[in-house]
C-alpha cells in the first residue's frame, strides 16, 4: 500500500517518521493509503529547509518571484484533471466540484502574478524641507499553514501562493484525511521554477500542528479548520509570539423573504446546502423562511432534496458524493435523530440512503429538517454535512436578530426582490460574508475572504490584500541626502516644523 511522504526542501522524504494514518476511499470504505505523522524533528527539518531558503527567496526580485506564479498558474490548469481526480478519490467530491475548488484556488495564483502592484509602497516628497518619507514591505520569513479536509486544494492556495510572492518561505500541514494534493502542487512548484526549501509540506496530525505553533522559527500561522481547533491555534502561536490568522467554523443562513422568486432560491438552497455533501464553510445549512415563504419553499426544498444524485464522486453523473469518514456520517445521522427528539420535523430523512455497489461507503443522503428553533442542538451545533434545517421567522428584523445572535459569523445570503430589505441585511448582519441572490458568496481573489465571530479569530482575513498584509511588515524610511556645502543642523528639541 502507498504512503504519503513528506515534501521536504525540493523532495519527497519519510524524514524521521514511523507513524501513519488510513487514507479511507469515502465512496467505498476502504483504506488506499497511509500518509505519515510527522514527529516534532520532521517538523524541524521542514522549517530549517524553509529558514535556508529564505536566505535567497527573501532577497529574490518581484520579477523572478512572479515568473513563478505564471508558470505555476498555467501548471495549475494543466494539472487540473489529475488533482480533481486525486481530490475526489480522497475527499469524495464529485470530479466537477473538484474542478471548482482548484479553478477558484487558482485565482488567488493569479492575484499573486500581480504582486508588484500589490506590494507598492508609498512615497512622500519634502515632508520636511529636504527630507522625504516612504514605506515599503518585507516579507516575515518562514510561514506555515494548517488547513482542512473539506477543500485540500483550494484552502491551502488561498495561503502559499501570496506568502510566497511576498518572499517569505512556507511549510504546509495540510489534513491528514486528504493529503495527496499537497503534494502534487509541491512537485508542480519544483517544476514552476520555484527553489527547493521555499514550499514543504508536512503530513500529520495535532502533534506536527503543535510543533509549528511552539516552532521559534515560525514567524506566523494560517489556520483553516473548527472553530475549537482555530481558537487553540491562535492562542497558542500567539503565546509563543507569532501573527495568526485562525479561520473557524461556519452556520450560514439563508434568508428567504416572501416577494424572493421561491423556485430559484430553493434551487440555489439546495446546491448550496447539499453540494460538496455540505461540507463546505460556506454552505447554506439554515434557511430562515419569512412569514408567508415557509409552506412553500419547504415544499419546494423537500422535492429538490429527494431528487439529489448522490453516489461516487468519479460519477459524472452525480451531484453529491460520501461524506469523508464513517463517523461524520454516524455524526450527521445523530444530528437528524437528535432534531426529531427535540421536536423538529423530519420532512426529508437522509439516514437510510443505500448507493448500490457501494454499501460500505460514507453515504448519507440529503436530509431537510422544519421548524427548527435557535435551542435545538442541530441548530445550535455545525453538523457539516448534508443537513439542512429550515428555522421560521415573522419578519426580515426577526430573521437579522436570529442571525446575529448565532456564534458563527462567517456567510449568509438574503433572497429577495426588495432592494430596501437586501441593503437593511447587508449592513444590519454581523457576518463577514454577505450575498444577495447569491448563495455562496466567497469573493473573488481581488478582495480578502473571513468571517466574523467564533468564525475568525484574528485580525486579518485571508488572501487578497489583507494576506498581503498579513504575509509582510511594513517599514518606513525617513531621509535627508544634505547639500555637500550645506550640512543639515541638528537639534537637541522635538522636531516640530521644517
Ligand atoms: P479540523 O479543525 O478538524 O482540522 C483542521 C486542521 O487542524 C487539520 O490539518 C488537522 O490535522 C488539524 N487538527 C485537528 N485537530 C487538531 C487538534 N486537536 N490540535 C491541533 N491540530 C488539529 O477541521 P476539518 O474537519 O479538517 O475541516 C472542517 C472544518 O473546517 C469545519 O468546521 C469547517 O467549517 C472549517 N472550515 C472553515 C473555513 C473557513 O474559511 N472559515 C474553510 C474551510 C473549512
Amino acid at each position: 500500500m502507498n504512503t504519503i511522504q513528506h515534501w521536504i526542501n525540493g523532495s519527497a522524504t519519510a524524514a524521521g517518521s514511523t507513524r501513519t494514518a488510513p487514507v479511507w476511499n469515502p465512496a467505498t470504505g476502504e483504506e488506499q493509503a497511509r500518509v505519515l505523522l510527522a514527529e516534532s524533528a520532521d517538523v524541524d527539518a521542514a522549517v530549517a529547509a524553509a529558514a535556508e531558503a529564505f536566505e535567497t527567496w527573501g532577497e529574490s526580485s518581484l520579477t523572478r518571484r512572479t515568473r513563478v506564479m505564471f508558470r505555476m498558474r498555467e501548471l495549475l490548469t494543466e494539472h487540473e484533471d489529475e488533482l480533481a481526480r486525486v481530490v475526489a478519490a480522497e475527499h469524495g467530491k464529485v470530479v466537477d466540484d473538484a474542478r471548482g475548488e482548484i479553478v477558484r484556488g487558482r485565482e488567488v495564483v493569479e492575484y499573486a502574478c500581480g504582486i508588484i502592484s500589490a506590494l507598492k509602497g508609498g512615497y512622500s516628497d519634502q515632508v520636511s524641507t529636504g527630507v522625504d518619507t516612504f514605506s515599503f514591505r518585507r516579507p516575515l520569513g518562514v510561514v506555515a499553514g494548517i488547513t482542512p479536509f473539506n477543500f485540500p486544494v483550494m484552502v491551502p492556495l488561498w495561503m502559499h501562493p501570496i506568502a510566497i510572492a511576498c518572499g517569505n518561505t512556507f511549510v504546509l500541514k495540510p489534513s491528514e484525511r486528504d493529503p495527496s494534493a499537497s503534494n502534487i502542487i509541491a512537485r508542480l512548484y519544483a517544476e514552476a521554477g520555484l527553489p527547493d526549501g521555499v514550499f514543504n509540506v508536512v503530513h500529520g496530525d495535532r502533534g506536527a500542528v503543535d510543533a509549528l505553533l511552539d516552532h521559534p522559527g515560525v514567524e506566523a500561522v494560517s489556520f483553516v479548520g473548527s472553530t475549537p481547533v482555530a481558537r487553540h491555534v491562535h492562542e497558542r502561536a500567539t503565546a509563543s509570539g507569532k501573527r495568526v490568522q485562525a479561520l473557524g467554523g461556519a452556520k450560514n443562513h439563508a434568508v428567504v423573504l416572501p416577494d424572493a422568486d421561491l423556485e430559484s432560491a430553493a434551487d440555489h438552497l439546495t446546491a448550496a446546502a447539499y453540494g460538496s455533501a455540505g461540507q463546505r464553510c460556506m454552505a447554506l445549512s439554515a434557511a430562515v423562511a419569512v412569514g408567508d415563504a415557509a409552506d412553500a419553499l419547504v415544499a419546494a426544498l423537500a422535492d429538490r432534496a429527494k431528487a439529489v444524485r448522490v453516489g461516487p464522486g468519479q460519477d459524472a453523473a452525480n451531484e453529491m458524493g460520501p461524506v469523508i469518514t464513517a463517523q461524520a456520517r454516524d455524526r450527521v445521522a445523530g444530528y437528524v435523530a437528535s432534531g426529531a427528539e427535540q421536536g423538529a420535523a423530519v420532512v426529508v430523512d437522509g439516514r437510510d440512503l443505500r448507493v448500490a455497489g457501494h454499501e460500505k461507503g460514507f453515504f448519507v443522503g440529503p436530509s431537510l429538517l422544519d421548524h427548527v428553533t435557535p435551542e435545538m442542538d442541530v441548530y445550535r451545533d455545525e453538523v457539516f454535512g448534508p443537513l439542512l434545517v429550515v428555522v421560521r421567522a415573522a419578519d426580515l428584523d426577526e430573521a437579522i436578530e436570529l442571525i446575529n445572535a448565532n456564534p458563527y459569523g462567517n456567510g449568509t445570503a438574503i433572497f429577495t426582490a426588495d432592494g430596501e430589505a437586501a441593503r437593511r441585511f447587508q449592513r444590519g448582519v454581523r457576518v463577514g460574508m454577505v450575498g444577495v441572490n447569491v448563495p455562496i458568496p466567497v469573493p473573488m481573489s481581488h478582495y480578502s475572504f473571513g468571517g466574523w465571530k467564533d468564525s475568525l479569530f484574528g485580525d486579518t482575513h485571508i488572501h487578497g490584500p489583507e494576506g498581503v498584509g498579513f504575509y509582510t511588515r511594513a517599514k518606513v524610511v525617513t531621509s535627508r541626502w544634505p547639500h555637500v556645502d550645506r550640512p543639515a543642523g541638528a537639534a537637541f528639541n522635538f522636531p516640530t516644523h521644517g
